[in-house]
């Protein structure tokens, strides 16, 4: 018998009109053929009131250690105007070597060279893994992404599953399979500095007090003196002032209240409350016994995170080195994933098609790429299980 390529799972995938919430079919290929391939599969609904009701595969094959799970979203993000596109969003044409879709690269592409690489890889061992191999699929990661990987990797840690590595096959490579992956990310903080004055005329200053130049003196204090120099992984963290408000249509009136929002991307030499505490005894330094000031936080579910290099990014690298000539740059940079939510559970990287076209008009891939990355990925899983 032989196996599904790349290139038919990722347009079987792509014609699944799948825009966040809807499923439109999408997870019902993969279960498919994983099921026929012996996985054990379970679809998992999870609701949140105000939220749609979502949709999430989890399939596992094996009951040995190690376990090897990739993970990753069916959902794709609207295609925009259909007229602008050369070929059908949800079409998936190909054309001069070229996969067209919404989701071609980010991130059906991706999945189907996952799957493509695992049902070869079982089809020449005889039809189980030498430990076990998970797919940890959700409907929900584009939007709001409060019914998909959070209560995903929940459900599986309740039902006694644990993971010993994950690969979230997200397109992290910038220009060319194999040049970058993804095995961090910095933390995310936002907050809101709020400097208390007294209101008054401005002809009488002695009876106010003006927040306006204490805020800018907070401004310039918080902004100024570096959290840190960077680390081995990250970059140094930096604290951006995004606004400052002061809500005032008078010229003669001095106002009551100034605010100014802020948002801190730390690396890992911090964690949100070392963080937290750090900022507010500045600020307490730099207010003094005589500014009234205080910090609001916002919630935040982006934690830094790192998988350190070690025998399971050279598991990747070799494999990327094999098949593309490349040496991976391990990278911490960029905007946030489901990764973040993992690393709680085992250490995880991203590495998958490349990224440039993704959330654009006409996204697409080369089927070259989706025969590179499914070969990068079955050497993954020689490796992994040798
Ligand atoms: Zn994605």
């Amino acid at each position: 018998m032989t196996t599904p390529t790349a290139l038919s799972i990722a347009q079987d995938l792509l014609r699944c009109p799948s825009v966040t919430p809807a499923d439109a079919g999408a997870l019902g290929v993969l279960e498919t053929l994983l099921k026929d391939a012996g996985f054990t599969t379970h679809r998992v609904t999870f609701s949140e009131p105000g939220t749609a009701d979502i949709d999430n595969l989890y399939a596992r094959i094996g009951d040995a250690a190690p376990h090897l799970c990739f993970a990753g979203h069916t959902d794709v993000v609207p295609p925009g105007e259909a007229s602008a596109w050369s070929h059908g969003a949800f079409a998936g044409d190909v054309a001069e070597g070229l996969l067209y879709g919404r989701g071609a690269v980010d991130m059906k592409g991706g999945i189907a060279c996952a799957v493509a690489a695992t049902l070869d890889y079982l089809a020449a061992n005889g039809g189980r893994p030498k430990g076990s191999i998970s797919f940890l699929i959700t409907g929900d990661e584009e939007d709001v992404a409060v019914n998909g990987t959070v209560k995903l990797l929940q459900w599986a840690a309740e039902r006694g599953e644990t993971f010993d590595h994950c690969i979230v096959g997200e397109p992290s490579n910038v220009e060319a399979i194999g040049d970058t992956i993804k095995i961090g990310r910095r933390g995310s903080q936002s907050g809101v500095l709020i400097v208390d004055g007294q209101q008054g005329h401005v002809a009488y200053p002695h009876r106010a007090s003006n927040p306006v130049p204490d805020i800018a003196r907070l401004i310039t204090a918080l902004n100024d003196e570096p959290l840190d120099a960077g680390s081995a992984q990250f970059q140094p963290s930096n604290l951006e002032f995004t606004s400052v408000d002061v809500g005032n249509p008078a010229t003669n009136v001095i106002p009551a209240q100034a605010r100014a929002k802020f948002n801190i991307r730390f690396n890992d030499h911090h964690t949100q409350d070392s963080l937290k505490s750090l900022v507010e005894q500045r600020l307490a330094a730099a207010c003094g016994n005589r500014i009234r000031a205080r910090i609001e936080w916002l919630p935040s579910n982006a934690d830094v995170f790192v998988t350190k290099p070690g025998a399971f990014t050279d598991v990747v690298s070799a494999s990327i080195a094999e098949v593309t000539g490349r040496t991976p740059d391990l990278n911490t940079g960029g905007g946030t994933s489901d990764a973040r939510f993992i690393a709680k559970y085992c250490p995880v990287v991203e590495f998958g098609l490349v990224g440039q076209t993704m959330h654009q008009i006409d996204e697409r891939t080369p089927v070259s790429d989706l025969d590179q990355l499914t070969a990068i990925y079955r050497g993954v899983l020689e490796r992994y299980f040798a």
